[in-house]
């Protein structure tokens, strides 16, 4: 891509886990109920009803815009957007897209050490519609209402995204902010996080932007940067042969590995938008039930100050202090974790030591796990201190490194502590010097090239002996003991 400037904004929804629905009291958790359980007169739209606005999710759209540093709108309203669908038994859905309550703020991308503020137009807030199941077998579809009114925040960026990898990085960077602010569960493959992309391309350098292109249907962090490449090229073909790029909606097709056109860009005005008659306008500033300082406190640490915090604190890498905070979860593990071992509160080099190891294990055993099997680390069974026990072991000599993963894996899938599971499987380290010292004579005598290479200097030879050694007693060695008698043995020689 060198002729043409890629242009992305996006529209992200985010579903809230308010308690109860937008604009009634129904459960806003559904899970498990069955189709349609889940409704009353308000979010079925039957006519006389009176949508009472639900405070907890205004609440946390002022949380949102503070985390994203936007402005705090003196006024918003609630609006009718009309149009039939049947998933939509109003035929109009209550938004606020025209006087939002947020306006404004950005997200800091980092996308491989280059820092990018991407910019948000504004956040609404608004209600959702509900599911339209269309069976395989059968000419007809069925209606589940029980998403019918349940918060929806959309967050609409500016077009300030250049790459499909960026547009990656920002959803991914937003949906960290959503969990750490704990308003929303975030998680696309479940659609209670949704991205709609508006793409153009224009030749390089040119002012003004090129015909968009809307593309819907990206249900992973994965399909919105393949979906987005696929249409950089499309774009791109249609524009070198000199052709026009048509305005319109095209859904991305997973399997097909392509978008495909779904229907034209309906005009905005089609909607037909009015002020909702039954909610009066929200003034934060001038509504007693808003308080607007009490929710500024509700603003917890964010990923990035985490991120950064990590990285003085513990003397973390910055690639491994993204690993961790990434999920909220996975951070607060990794610091009651540390919390449990010993010698840490108080002496920083300690503390830094221990959080470096710790780190090591949580992203390359733990994480590799966890993901493998698809385990969210809430439900990991490894209690806080007894992965500590498992850290101090190695640090002190008392386990292999071998042995640790072995423990490692027991504690994975039983939840055991350390000592219970070393006693039972009898890893427990040989650290007795004269069974020691016998190995290491037999080792020696067998591998004299290898002995007479570390004595002229070739200190891989060393490495390759001991290896040896832990071979013999199948990693059982205390290696501490190994590596100090190994070298006596061998300076003696
Ligand atoms: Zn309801």
């Amino acid at each position: 891509m060198d002729k043409y400037d890629i242009v992305i904004g996006l529209e992200i929804h985010a579903q809230l886990r308010t308690e109860s629905k937008m604009f009634c009291t129904c459960d806003n958790y559904s899970v498990g109920a069955g189709p349609n359980k889940n409704t009353c007169p308000i979010c079925l739209g039957m006519p006389g009803m009176l949508p009472v606005p639900n405070k907890k999710a205004i609440e946390w759209t002022y949380l949102l815009g503070m985390a994203l540093g936007a402005k705090v709108a003196e006024k918003f309203c609630f609006e009718r957007k009309n149009y039939f669908y049947p998933d939509l038994p109003k035929a109009y859905q209550i938004t606020s897209s025209t006087m939002p309550p947020i306006i404004g703020g950005s997200v800091e991308i980092d996308d491989n050490d280059v820092l990018k503020k991407i910019r948000i137009n504004h956040v609404h807030l608004e209600e959702d519609a509900g599911k339209l199941i269309h069976p395989k077998i059968g000419e007809y579809s069925l209606v589940d209402l029980n998403r019918a009114g349940t918060p929806l925040l959309e967050i609409v960026t500016e077009p300030d995204l250049r790459s499909p990898r960026e547009a990656r990085i920002f959803v991914q960077d937003l949906r960290s902010i959503l969990r750490y602010l704990g308003i929303s569960d975030a998680n696309m493959e479940q659609g209670n996080l949704r991205c709609d992309a508006n793409i153009s391309l224009k030749p390089q350098g040119q002012k003004e932007l090129g015909t968009k292109v809307e593309v819907k249907n990206m249900n992973s962090f994965k399909m919105i940067e393949r979906a987005l490449e696929h249409e950089v090229k499309r774009q791109e073909e249609i524009l070198s042969e000199n052709k026009k790029i048509v305005q319109e909606t095209r859904g991305w097709d997973d399997a097909k590995g392509k978008t495909l056109g779904q229907r034209s860009k309906e005009e905005a005005n089609d909607y037909r938008y009015f002020p909702e008659p039954d909610i009066p306008s929200i003034e934060p500033n001038k509504d007693n039930s808003i308080d607007l300082k009490e929710i500024k406190n509700w603003l917890p640490e964010l990923p990035k100050e985490k991120r950064i915090r990590f990285e003085t604190e513990y003397s973390l890498s910055k690639q491994d202090a993204d690993n961790l905070t990434s999920d909220l979860d996975l951070a607060r593990y990794f610091e009651q974790t540390l919390a449990e071992i010993p010698q840490v509160a108080g002496n920083d080099e300690i503390k830094k030591q221990k959080a470096k190891k710790l780190a090591n294990w949580l992203i390359t055993e733990l994480l590799a796990k966890l993901n493998g099997q698809g385990i969210s680390i809430l439900d990991c069974k490894i209690k806080h201190q007894n992965f500590a026990v498992l850290i101090e072991k190695i640090d002190s000599g008392k386990i292999s490194g071998k042995i640790a993963k072995e423990i490692f894996s027991e504690m994975f899938v039983s939840g055991r502590g350390v000592e219970e599971i070393i006693k039972e499987k009898g890893l427990s380290l040989i650290s007795d010097e004269k069974e020691i010292e016998t190995i290491i004579r037999a080792v020696i005598s067998e591998n004299t090239a290898s002995v007479q290479d570390y004595k002229s200097g070739k200190e891989k030879a060393f490495g390759y002996l001991v290896g040896q050694v832990m071979a013999k007693t199948k990693g059982q060695a205390n290696p501490q003991i190994v590596n100090k008698l190994l070298k006596e043995f061998l300076d003696k020689e």
